[in-house]
This record gives structure tokens, sequence and C-alpha cells, in this order.
């Protein structure tokens, strides 16, 4: 049996992705009689959970009451801050804070870089609503 390669679309977050020609023939020796329906990275995050996986816990930022999740537990008695009351900690002009990029995968180093220079308070960043690459 011959097989050439398809796009198929991603149910999950709606990207094409290459069905290829030897996919299909394990697909084929398989005997799996549909076809995938998630991109490989909706399928590695089903199935590994991921890089993303890590405890999350429900918090309320202290500035703004927002929810958000924090990608650890947040210190009892200690300030939580979502991202956006981040961004506005790091902007204010009397702190010697040096420019931090847009916290992207490496969420605990911003916190590291925070916790340096605001010695008094714990500043989370949620990481997971940050768009990534695709
Ligand atoms: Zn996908
Ligand atoms: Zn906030």
């Amino acid at each position: 049996m011959e097989f050439s390669d398809r796009t198929l679309k991603c149910i999950d977050c709606g990207l094409e992705f290459v069905f290829t020609a030897g996919e299909q023939l394990f697909f084929h020796d398989k005997q799996f009689k549909n076809d995938p329906r998630h991109c490989k990275q909706c399928k590695a995050k089903r199935t590994k959970g991921g890089p993303k996986v890590r405890p999350e816990t429900r918090t309320t930022c202290s500035e703004c009451r927002a929810e958000t999740t924090v990608p650890f537990k947040p210190t009892q008695g200690r300030p939580v801050l979502c991202r956006s009351c981040f961004q506005k900690q790091l902007s204010k002009p009397k702190q010697a804070v040096e420019p931090i990029p847009i916290p992207g995968p490496s969420a605990v180093d911003v916190q590291v870089a925070a916790e340096d220079s605001q010695a008094e308070q714990q500043t989370l960043v949620e990481v997971d609503s940050i768009p990534g690459p695709n």
C-alpha cells in the first residue's frame, strides 16, 4: 500500500501538521483506524505532559486582586504579583532593576532576579499565559 504525506489539522491548536507517509505506514501497521488528531506539540503535551507541567497553585495578586496561577507554592504571608503588576514593579523608576525580558520558560530565573533586587518581596510570574513561538 502506498502512502503519501497528508496535511491534517490539529483539533487542539488548529494548526496544520503533516501526517507523513512514514507515520501513515506506522498507523497502518498498528491497524489504527483514525488519523492523528493532534499535532506533534499537542501530542507531546498530552502524552508526556510536556515541559509546561509543573505544580500550579491558584492565588490572588496582592496588588490588583486578580486571580492568577503560579508555578510553585507561594510563601505564606508574602505578596504575590500577577504578571502585569510584576511588569509595573519593574518599570518603577526608583528601583535599580535591570531590564528583564518578558519572562519566558525561565520564570525561575526571573523570580531570582526579582528577589535579588526586591529582597522583601517575592515576585511571581505566570508564564503559561505567554504565547509560545507558534
Ligand atoms: Zn496542536
Ligand atoms: Zn496584579
